[in-house]
């Protein structure tokens, strides 16, 4: 401040230059920005489509016929309904491509460790990181997707999605705005605290599109044991998430059945509505488990 008032022709050229720059900066920002959007949103668009229409075409359309028996329920969402899911879940990738901006632009500043070359840290550490996403995004939907069937949040967050009270594979990304932000704020916090490289970004969310249309295809595609229980029970099955669809306050799991059997949320007769998914009789050991838990 001194040295602006020793010398009076700082002040008047100092000034003017100093919100140049500053509006430089900000332009090249807002541009960087822009591209990085622009380059992701075409990504992101892709990976709805081929994800969720490759799903519905494989299951609901090519194995229609062969996977009848292991169809949850008996009716299938309408034109309607997959139309009104299609669009909401294209603006849900577009939210994803925006929030790529804060991924891509924090790992420049080196403030998120996102990295390129995915043997630059071992492959065993590009495995480690790849599982530890995937670990670490079913606890943030857990919890996250129990905060906003919160009575007060629901309306605005999460309505949407449960409009597809039967739902199919393109109920993927139908989420309300405020749904979007959330499930997508995990990535850019995730890469604050740990390196993950960009193949392994991409097999992440590869992972989620697949393991989530299937997750609303209504038809159960995991396997079963003889006495039919699932064969990976450790993993959240379509029933598993249909049963969430069908009846709101369990099954709050997106990969993994381990928060809501820890944390009480599974519904009683999840096992008893997979055994009948894949037409299975259940015999003793899966009746005794449901009485176990009961
Ligand atoms: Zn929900
Ligand atoms: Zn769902």
């Amino acid at each position: 401040m001194d040295g602006v008032v020793a010398n009076p022709w700082s002040f008047p050229m100092s000034v003017p230059l100093a919100v140049i720059l500053s509006s430089i900066g900000a332009l090249t920002l807002a541009l960087d920005a822009a591209s990085v959007f622009f380059r992701i949103l075409p990504f992101e668009v892709a990976r709805y489509l081929i994800g969720a229409g490759g799903v519905f075409l494989i299951v609901n359309l090519l194995l229609a016929r062969r996977l009848k028996e292991r169809k949850i329920r008996p009716t299938s969402p309408d034109a309607s309904q997959m139309r009104r899911e299609f669009w909401s879940s294209l603006r849900t990738s577009a939210i994803f491509a925006f929030s790529a901006i804060f991924t891509v632009l924090g790992s420049k500043a080196g403030i998120m460790k996102a990295y390129d070359d995915p043997a630059a840290l071992g492959w065993a550490y590009f495995a480690f990181s790849l599982g530890a996403l995937i670990v670490l995004h079913d606890a943030w939907f857990y919890w996250t997707h129990r905060l906003i069937h919160d009575p007060r949040l629901f309306r605005r967050f999460h309505r949407l999605h449960h409009k597809s009270n039967n739902p199919s594979p393109w109920t993927a990304y139908s989420f309300d705005v405020g749904e979007a932000f959330v499930n997508t704020a995990f990535m850019p916090l995730a890469l604050l605290v740990l390196p993950v490289s960009q193949l392994a970004i991409f097999l992440f969310l590869a992972h989620m599109i697949i393991r989530n249309a299937m997750g609303h295809s209504g038809y159960e595609l995991f396997p079963s044991n003889r006495n039919g229980r699932p064969l990976f029970d450790w993993m959240t099955s379509v029933t598993h998430h249909d049963l969430h669809h069908a009846q709101a306050g369990w099954n709050y799991g997106l990969y993994f059945t381990w928060w809501d059997r820890m944390m009480g949320t599974e519904h009683p007769l999840y096992h008893e509505k997979f055994a009948a998914a894949v037409r299975a009789p259940l015999d003793g050991s899966a009746v005794r488990a449901i009485a176990e838990r009961a």
